[in-house]
């Protein structure tokens, strides 16, 4: 007998599952093109929400208003947009989450973000600046009736001197008003349960969803870990050994890669996920895909055929 059709509700796939998408804010008119050909290509799979990045240093603040706004104005989808509390005083940010709420925009992911320059830099507060990410969560839910998400670390934030100050951290973002944590990006699944147990053993019980980053490009992925403290196992880079000339069999690889991390998670109960799309839809349509989901009808066509201009 086959099985049922599964019916896709609005923003809940197959077995209670839903996804995010996080994209970044185009710089050139090809990059634009591409960017919406992606969130075209991946919103019939019907996200919670998609995400638009804020620049280091605040330097895409224009970029990433833009890009949030259009989402809200010519799409059904539901935009969130990053802010950091880097380089800007408090009163420049309020401004910025002001007319992120008249732009019809009710979810902000908030972020302490990182000192513009060398990596590695000591961060420095702006003088006049929200001080920690907990003071920006506070302001952004003074200011309206925002969704908040915040970040959250399975390996240790590479400034903390423990997980303990990262579960303190992370404590001090709820008690603000945080109403999910979006994990860094991870490889072994286990760090990413270890700092569950670690964080509802708290009795911190908001979403921790974990951030996934299909390796479109390893060497760029392994630098970018680097940076963030996310260890690449050497399981990983031998899967992409010997394959920089060959992005056909990448691909394959990076697909036969996300799909066990993804299913892994589905098994062992996880039912939100968060792409990290950098955005291109291919790979992350097909792990969707594998998840289960497919796309919904009830994404008008408009969607699907977003004028790239
Ligand atoms: P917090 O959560 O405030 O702090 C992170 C950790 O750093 C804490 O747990 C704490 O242990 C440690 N820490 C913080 N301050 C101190 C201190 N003074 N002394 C000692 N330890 C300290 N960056 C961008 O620029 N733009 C983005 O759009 C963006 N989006 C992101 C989305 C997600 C889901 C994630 C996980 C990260 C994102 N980042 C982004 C990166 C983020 O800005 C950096 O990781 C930054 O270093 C920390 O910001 P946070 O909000 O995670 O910091």
């Amino acid at each position: 007998m086959s099985a049922p059709p599964v019916r896709l509700s609005r923003r809940t796939g197959p077995r209670g599952l839903r996804v995010s998408f996080e994209f970044f804010p185009p710089k050139s008119d090809d990059a634009e093109a591409s960017l919406w050909e992606s969130i075209g290509r991946l919103a019939p799979m019907n996200p919670t929400f998609v995400s638009v990045t804020y620049g280091a240093g605040g330097s895409t603040r224009e970029r990433t208003h833009s890009t949030v706004a259009r989402i809200v104005r010519e799409t059904p989808l539901q935009a969130a947009a990053h802010l950091t509390c880097v380089g800007a005083s408090r009163k420049e940010v309020d401004e910025v989450i002001r007319s992120y709420y008249a732009a019809g925009v009710r979810h902000i992911v908030a972020l302490r973000g990182d000192q513009p320059g060398a990596a590695g830099s000591r961060y420095e507060a702006h003088p006049d600046g929200y001080r920690t990410t907990a003071d920006l969560v506070r302001g952004v839910r003074a200011i309206g009736d925002f969704e908040v998400s915040v970040s959250a670390y399975p390996e240790r934030h590479p400034d903390s001197p423990s997980f303990e100050h990262d579960l303190d951290v992370l404590q001090a973002k709820v008690d603000a008003g945080a109403t999910r944590a979006i994990t860094q990006f991870f490889f072994d699944n286990d760090v990413y349960f270890r700092l569950l147990d670690r964080v509802r053993s708290r009795g911190i019980d908001i979403p921790i969803v974990p951030g996934i980053v299909p390796v479109q490009n390893f060497k760029q992925t392994a630098g970018f870990a680097r940076r963030c403290g996310a260890s690449v196992p050497q399981w990983l880079a031998d899967r992409f050994d010997t394959l920089d000339e060959d992005p056909a069999t990448r691909r394959l690889i990076a697909a036969a890669v996300a799909a066990e991390q993804v299913l892994d998670l589905l098994d062992r109960g996880v039912r939100d996920f968060h792409f990290y799309t950098m955005n291109r839809a291919d790979l992350v349509f097909a792990i969707c895909h594998l998840l289960g989901l497919r796309p919904s009808a009830a994404v008008p066509a408009e969607v699907t055929q977003v004028d790239a201009a």
